[in-house]
């Protein structure tokens, strides 16, 4: 299927009644490539006004959608998967001119992005499927029966860290399950729903069915508050998520999913392979510059081990961490979102060394070559902090490991623990036994025995505490795009009255 992916935004950044458009609005928000630091377009901010307007036709849209089985709608969103796959090197590319990921990162997300529609159009015709029971009395005189019907409109907003996965995470479930959405992406990175979107349209998404709207706090708020919006679905901050939670009971009661952030660790014990254990804390810190939920920043190793497993990971960072133009394949760090995000990781180095710490490597602003405006960090590695310090207890969001020792099993479990957040966790050790009996313990959404950052789509994905509530990449997802409906069937000729 002949698909191509525009290479500027001259048509806009809203997708609306099933095209790119430039969309209206009394402010405009600029629009940064992380890679280079430049202003590539300034995007209207949606007013409630706009807002209103695509929640109304997406709602005028949605039954020609729902109405179709789940078979029919599978059909369409396995073809969208098919351009996505067909065309994967572009719409990478794209995701990297977005976020400042290094390519290699990107291929990996677009590629588990069309893994994610196969899935949930897979297993919708199974999954949304009602159950019948029998009643006191038997089916020859009642039963009931139940239907998963679809909910409406949804509303989606999104954070910029992963700016095509995290809208697909959201969208693949909601249109499977026969709802419109509208998508409110991160200004930080506004483009990539906009190509879902014409994906989805080339794929037979009828027109107005997803539609994306841009800008801040007070666009996502309307959409929030908006009545005939009947469930929102959330990435990002804990702030922000209280903010959404409230608006989202403000008009009318919607179900929310809130993906907040973390503060997650990862535990090394020293019977661990160190060469696997310091693989994992590279995967727990560096991926996407650091800018990522689940990173446990807070690398808890066994006193006995603290010093190999240091310097291992120290030379590793040293050898591997090619910080660069992220387009180059060789670039395994690439650009942070924007220069106050990157100002904020280098605030956070600051107070670790204002409070004791000692930076071992990095923490410092780079400026590589052909790209030296873009938003790059060294990424660092910091040891010497105690639990109470400003960057052990707080999210980054940044490439800054922090390595803390410990003695014993108990111990480290309190001090896991001892967070406001529970998104993830990881346990390294060759006892089996001792890494299932921590991973009961542990207060997290997601934790990874001998591994870290593993995603996978027929795997829940979630937060325990304040990094939020609902979850996503499963089938209880789907099962959340849907309310359900209870049906009492009489099936005698007349009804015996009680009174
Ligand atoms: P953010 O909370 O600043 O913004 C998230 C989204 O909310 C953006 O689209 C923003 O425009 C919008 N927004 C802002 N104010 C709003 C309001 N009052 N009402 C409705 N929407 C509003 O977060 P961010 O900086 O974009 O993302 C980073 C955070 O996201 C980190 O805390 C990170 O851990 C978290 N995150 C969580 C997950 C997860 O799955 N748990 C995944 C990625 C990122």
């Amino acid at each position: 299927m002949s698909f191509s992916v525009p290479s500027d935004f001259s048509a806009g950044l809203y997708f609306l009644g099933g095209k790119r458009v430039k969309g209206e609005g009394e402010h405009t928000f600029p629009v940064y490539e992380p890679r280079t630091g430049a202003v590539v377009a300034q995007c209207p901010t949606a007013s409630p006004a706009v807002v209103d307007s695509a929640v109304r036709s997406a709602s005028a849209a949605y039954p020609e959608w729902g109405s179709k089985t789940e078979l029919e709608r599978a059909q369409v969103l396995h073809k969208a998967a098919g351009i996505i796959r067909d065309n994967l090197e572009e719409i990478a590319r794209a995701e990297v001119r977005c976020n400042g990921k290094p390519i290699y990162e990107a291929r990996v997300d677009i590629a588990s992005s069309a893994d994610t529609l196969d899935y949930f159009a897979g297993i919708a015709p199974a999954v949304l499927q009602g159950d019948s029971m029998d009643l006191p009395g038997g089916p020859l005189t009642r039963f009931a029966y139940t239907r998963r019907e679809q909910l409406g409109v949804v509303g989606c907003i999104g954070a910029w860290n992963y700016p095509f996965q995290t809208c697909m995470w959201k969208v693949a479930p909601a249109l499977a399950a026969g709802n419109a959405v509208i998508y409110k992406p991160s200004p930080f990175a506004p483009a990539s729903p906009v190509l879902l979107g014409e994906i989805l349209t080339a794929a037979g998404l009828p027109l107005g069915v997803y539609q994306v709207v841009q800008g801040e706090g007070e666009t996502g708020q309307a959409l929030c508050e908006h009545s005939l919006i009947r469930k929102l679905s959330f990435t990002g901050s804990v702030a922000t998520g209280q903010k959404v939670q409230q608006a989202c009971a403000s008009k009318n009661i919607k179900p929310v999913t809130l993906e907040l952030g973390g503060k997650s660790a990862l535990v090394i014990f020293e019977d661990s392979e160190v060469k696997s254990a310091v693989a994992a804390a590279m995967l727990a810190n560096f991926l996407n510059q650091g800018q990522v939920c689940t990173n446990a920043t807070r690398v808890f190793v066994q006193r006995g081990i603290l010093e190999e497993f240091t310097n291992a990971l120290v030379k590793e960072a040293n050898d591997k961490l090619v910080v660069g133009d992220p387009l180059n394949e060789a670039t395994r760090v690439g650009a942070n979102i924007n220069e106050g995000h990157l100002n904020r990781i280098l605030g956070y180095v600051e107070s670790a060394k204002a409070e004791g710490g000692t930076v071992l490597r990095g923490g410092v602003r780079a400026h590589p070559e052909g790209v030296e405006n873009g938003f790059y960090l060294e990424p660092a590695i910091i040891t010497g902090l105690n639990d109470e310090s400003k960057a052990v207890r707080e999210e980054i969001f940044g490439a800054c490991c922090l390595i803390l020792p410990f003695e014993s099993e108990e111990e480290v479990v309190r001090r896991v623990n001892d967070t406001t957040f529970g998104l993830a966790a990881g346990v390294f050790s060759k006892n089996l036994g001792r890494c299932h009996r921590i991973a009961a313990q542990l207060k997290a959404g997601t934790v990874f025995c001998n591994s870290y950052n593993d995603t996978e789509v027929n795997v829940p994905f979630g937060g325990y505490k304040n990094s939020g509530h609902g979850r996503e990449n499963c089938p209880d997802t789907l099962k959340a795009y849907t309310q359900i409906k209870a049906i009492y069937v009489n099936v005698q000729d007349s009804l015996e009255h009680c009174f």
